[in-house]
C-alpha cells in the first residue's frame, strides 16, 4: 500500500499529439519542440518547464503507465484523484481521455484504461480476502493470515457524468429532451455536491464504458440540439467508488473516493472562429470558467510545489466549474492536469496561449 499523500498533489504536464494530414496539407510544420529529459517545450525561443512532457510518439499506453498508477493507487485507497484535459479543439483532448467510443485497443485512452486495472485491483483483493477466510478454520485466523492490511470485504462502484455549459450542468445521463439545469449545493460538512445527479451503479470496466457511451451520445444529441459543439461544454466523468474494508482486529470501516476525467471545453479564444452575439458571449462565459480553473490549479500547483504544509488561498468560487471541481481537488487528492497541444506552426499562437 502506497504511503498516504499528505496533502493535495496536482501535477501538470503537456502532450503534443502527431501533426495531421490537415495540418500537412496547409503547410504546417512540426515546430513545437519537447524534451522530456529536462521537461520542456519549445516553441519559438520560448520554453516552458511541466513536470512532465510527452512527444508525439508517445502512445496512450505510455501515457496512461506515466500518468495514471499514483492516482489509482490514491484512489484505492480512499482518496479523491483527478485527471483533466485541456487545450483547443482539435488538440487531442479526447483522444487523451479516451472519452469516445470507437477507438482500437491499442489506441485507448485514459478512462478504459483506468476502468479496466481499477476493477481488476478491486476483484483481486476482494478474491485474496475471500479465499484467506476460506482457508483458515476460525475468524481470528484468518485475521493472522492478513495480519497487517485490512481485508477487502466488499465494494460498490457507480458513475456519473455531467456536462458544464456556460455556468449550466446538466446530466448527460438523463435523456430527456428538455434538459433542466441542475444546482450545486454545499452539505453542512462543506462538500459541494449537484442536486438531483444520477449515480448509476457499475458491476465491471464494460458497464462503465457503457455509461460512458450513453453520456457522450446524449451530450452529442444536446449540443445539436442547441446548435453549439459539444467542444463548448466541459464533460465530467465520475467513479464514486465505496469500499468496506475488515480491520485485523474485525473491524468494518467504510471509505469513499472519487476518480473524476474532465474533458475540457475548446480553450481557443474567439478571434479564430469569428464568434458573433450569442455565440461571443458563450466563448467568454467559457473562457471565463477555463480562466478560473487556471487560477485554482496554478495556486494548488504552487502549494505542491512549495510543499511547506502552507495553505495557499485557491479561488473556487470564481466560476461553476472550479466550484464543482472543490471537492476532487481539496484534501489529500491527487490532481494531473494535461495540456494538449498541436505541433504546427499554423496552431502556434493557441499553442503558446495554452502552454
Ligand atoms: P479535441 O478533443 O481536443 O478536440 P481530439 O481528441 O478529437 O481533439 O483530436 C483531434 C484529432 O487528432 C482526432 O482525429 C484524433 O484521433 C487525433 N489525435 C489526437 N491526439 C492524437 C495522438 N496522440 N495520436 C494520434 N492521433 C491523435
Ligand atoms: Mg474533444
Amino acid at each position: 500500500m502506497a504511503a498516504a499523500p499528505s496533502s493535495s498533489q496536482v501535477r501538470v504536464g503537456v502532450r503534443i499529439r502527431p501533426i495531421t494530414c490537415k495540418e500537412s496539407s496547409e503547410g504546417g510544420k512540426q515546430v513545437v519542440e519537447a524534451n522530456s529529459f529536462d521537461r520542456t517545450v519549445s516553441l519559438s525561443k520560448r520554453k516552458f518547464t511541466y513536470d512532465s512532457v510527452f512527444d508525439s510518439n508517445v502512445s496512450n499506453e505510455d501515457l496512461y503507465s506515466s500518468v495514471a498508477p499514483p492516482l489509482l493507487d490514491a484512489f484505492l485507497n480512499g482518496y479523491n484523484a483527478t485527471i483533466l484535459a485541456y487545450g483547443q479543439t482539435g488538440s487531442g483532448k479526447t483522444y487523451t481521455m479516451g472519452s469516445e467510443a470507437g477507438s482500437s485497443n491499442d489506441t485507448l485512452g485514459l478512462i478504459p484504461r483506468f476502468l479496466d486495472a481499477m476493477f481488476a485491483s478491486l476483484f483481486d483483493q476482494k478474491n485474496k480476502s475471500v479465499q484467506s477466510v476460506l482457508k483458515s478454520p476460525s475468524k481470528s485466523d484468518s485475521a493472522d493470515a492478513n495480519p497487517q492490511s485490512p481485508s477487502l470485504v466488499g465494494f460498490k462502484v457507480s458513475a456519473s457524468f455531467l456536462e458544464v455549459y456556460g455556468e449550466d450542468i446538466f446530466d448527460l445521463l438523463d435523456d430527456n429532451d428538455d434538459r433542466e439545469s441542475l444546482k450545486l449545493r454545499e452539505k453542512e460538512d462543506g462538500e459541494v455536491f449537484v442536486v438531483g445527479l444520477r449515480k448509476t451503479p457499475v458491476v465491471n470496466a464494460a458497464a462503465a464504458m457503457e455509461v460512458l457511451n450513453t453520456g457522450t451520445m446524449n451530450r452529442t444529441t444536446a449540443a445539436t440540439l442547441m446548435n453549439h459543439t459539444s467542444s463548448r461544454s466541459h464533460a465530467v466523468f465520475t467513479i464514486h467508488l465505496q469500499q468496506t474494508t475488515r480491520t485485523a482486529e474485525g473491524v468494518d470501516i467504510t471509505t469513499s473516493s472519487n476518480m473524476t476525467f474532465v474533458d475540457l471545453a475548446g480553450s481557443e479564444r474567439m478571434k479564430k472562429t469569428g464568434a458573433e452575439g450569442e455565440r461571443m458571449k458563450e466563448g467568454i462565459k467559457i473562457n471565463e470558467g477555463l480562466l478560473a480553473l487556471g487560477n485554482v490549479i496554478n495556486a494548488l500547483a504552487d502549494e505542491t510545489r512549495l510543499n511547506s504544509g502552507e495553505k495557499v488561498y485557491v479561488p473556487y468560487r470564481a466560476s461553476k466549474l472550479t466550484r464543482l471541481l472543490q471537492d476532487a481537488f481539496g484534501g489529500n487528492s491527487q490532481t494531473h492536469f494535461l495540456a494538449c497541444v498541436s505541433p504546427s506552426d499554423t496552431n502556434a499562437s493557441e499553442t503558446i496561449s495554452t502552454l
